[in-house]
C-alpha cells in the first residue's frame, strides 16, 4: 500500500508540461537547447492588458470574487460569446477558471460518474483522457489519420455511441494537429448528435483565433443551435491573447450544468485571481488588432516549418489550418539507426533521440493518441524555428 492514492496509478503526468521542463532543466543545465514542446505564444501580452491588471491592484481589486467571477467579467464573457459565436448566454450559463484546463477538468468532475464513456477523436490533446481516468470515466478514442485531415467522420461517431457515453471531446483548431473542422463537417456531426440525446458535447475553442488561409472558425452550438442546451463551450485566454501564465479559461453552457460545475469550484480553488479577471475583461473588451498581426506570423512560421520539414528525409507533414501546432509523420524513419548506432523504434525513440543529438525538444505522437508522429509548436522565433528545422533535417540525414 503507498501513500499515494491509487487513482493517479491510472493517469501520468502531463508529457506536454513534461518535455517542456525537461527542455529548461536541460537549458539551465547549459545545454543549447530549442524547446519546440509547450504550446504558448512567444509573444507578450498586449500592453494594454497588462496596463489593466496594475490598475486593478491600484484600485484595490484585491479581495476574493465571485466563484465564477466578476459581473464585469461574466459580461465581457457573454459579449465574447455574442460577437465571435453568435451564442446568447446569461450570468448564470457562464463559468469561470483558472484556464481552459482547469474549466475541462471542473465539468468532467461534476459530471462522470464510473464507467461513464467519453468520446475522444485521436490525436488527442494530451489532458482529455486523464482527466476522464481520473474520475473513473472511460475514454473512447476514435483514429483521425493523417489521411482523413486527423477528422472524425460521421459514420465513426455513430460507431462509437453507446448507451454509457456521456461526452464527446471536440477540438477544433487541433492541438496537436491544427486541422480545423468546417461548418459543413461540424453540421454532419451534428446530425448523428441529433439522435443520441444522451449525448454532451464538450467543446475546446482555445484555439478559436488562429486561423490561416481564410478558414472561417465555427462552434458547433452555432451551427447546431438544438446541440446548445446539451453544449459546454470552452475557451480561454492563453492563446489568441498570449496570457497563458494569467490563468484565465472560461465557457458558456446550460445553467444546471454550470452550477454543478461552480459547486466544485467553490470547494477547491474558489477563483481565479482578481487581477487576472480585470486583464481578461481588458483583452476581451479592447482592441483585437494584435491578433491578426500575430496571426500573419504564426502563417509565415507554419509555411517555413512544413517546408523544411517536408525536405527533411523521412518526415511527411501536412499544412494544417490553425492553431500553433504541426504534427508530422515520422514514418519514414523507422527502423533506421543514429550514428550512435540506436534504432528508431517509435516516436518516442525519434524525439529522444532528436534531442540527444540535436538539442531539438519536442512531444512524441504516442502521447497525443496517434503514432508514429511527431508535434512540434511554432509559436516560437522565427531564427529559432528555422535553426531547429535544420537541425531535424541534419538529425534525420544522419539516419542510415
Ligand atoms: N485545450 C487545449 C487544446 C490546449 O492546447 C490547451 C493549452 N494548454 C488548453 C486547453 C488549456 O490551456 P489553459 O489552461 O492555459 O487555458
Ligand atoms: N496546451 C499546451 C500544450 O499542449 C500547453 C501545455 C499544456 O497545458 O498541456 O503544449
Amino acid at each position: 500500500m503507498t501513500f499515494i492514492a491509487d487513482r493517479l496509478s491510472a493517469i501520468k503526468p502531463s508529457p506536454t508540461i513534461a518535455v517542456a521542463q525537461k527542455a529548461r532543466d536541460l537549458q539551465a543545465a547549459g545545454r543549447n537547447i530549442i524547446s519546440l514542446g509547450a504550446g504558448e505564444p512567444d509573444f507578450d501580452t498586449p500592453k494594454h492588458i497588462i496596463e489593466a491588471a496594475k490598475k486593478a491592484m491600484d484600485d484595490g481589486l484585491t479581495r476574493y470574487t465571485a466563484v465564477n467571477g466578476t459581473a464585469e467579467l461574466q459580461d465581457a464573457i457573454i459579449g465574447k460569446f455574442k460577437r465571435d459565436n453568435d451564442l446568447t448566454y446569461t450570468r448564470n450559463e457562464i463559468h469561470v477558471s483558472c484556464g481552459g484546463k482547469p474549466v475541462l477538468f471542473n465539468a468532467m468532475m461534476a459530471t462522470i460518474n464510473p464507467g461513464d464513456e467519453v468520446i475522444v477523436p485521436a490525436p488527442y490533446w494530451v489532458s482529455y483522457p486523464d482527466i476522464v481516468v481520473l474520475f473513473g470515466g472511460v475514454p473512447v478514442f476514435v483514429d483521425c489519420p493523417k489521411d482523413a485531415d486527423f477528422k472524425m467522420t460521421p459514420a465513426q461517431l455513430e460507431g462509437a455511441i453507446t448507451p454509457k457515453t456521456k461526452w464527446l471531446v471536440f477540438n477544433s483548431p487541433s492541438n496537436p494537429t491544427g486541422s480545423c473542422y468546417t461548418e459543413a463537417d461540424m453540421k454532419a456531426l451534428g446530425e448523428v448528435l441529433k439522435r443520441h440525446p444522451q449525448v454532451w458535447v464538450m467543446t475546446d475553442d482555445i484555439y478559436e483565433h488562429l486561423t490561416y488561409d481564410g478558414f472561417k472558425f465555427t462552434t458547433i452550438a452555432q451551427v447546431v443551435p438544438e446541440l446548445k442546451a446539451r453544449t459546454l463551450t470552452v475557451n480561454g485566454m492563453s492563446k489568441a491573447y498570449c496570457m497563458t501564465g494569467w490563468r484565465v479559461g472560461f465557457a458558456g453552457g446550460p445553467d444546471n450544468l454550470i452550477k454543478a460545475i461552480t459547486k466544485v469550484q467553490s470547494q477547491s480553488i474558489t477563483h481565479t485571481s482578481s487581477i487576472s479577471q480585470a486583464a481578461a475583461v481588458a483583452a476581451l473588451n479592447g482592441p483585437h488588432d494584435f491578433i491578426p498581426t500575430h496571426n500573419a506570423i504564426f502563417k509565415e512560421r507554419r509555411d517555413l516549418v512544413v517546408s523544411m520539414l517536408n525536405q527533411a528525409n523521412g518526415i511527411s507533414c501536412a499544412t494544417p489550418e490553425g492553431a500553433f501546432y504541426v504534427y508530422p509523420s515520422i514514418a519514414g524513419t523507422l527502423g533506421r539507426k543514429t550514428p550512435t548506432g540506436k534504432v528508431i523504434g517509435n516516436d518516442e525513440d525519434f524525439v529522444t533521440e532528436l534531442l540527444e543529438a540535436e538539442g531539438v525538444a519536442a512531444v512524441h505522437g504516442e502521447a497525443f493518441g496517434l503514432s508514429p508522429h511527431f508535434r512540434i509548436s511554432y509559436a516560437t522565433g522565427t531564427d529559432l524555428l528555422e535553426d531547429a528545422c535544420q537541425r531535424i533535417q541534419r538529425f534525420c540525414g544522419s539516419l542510415s
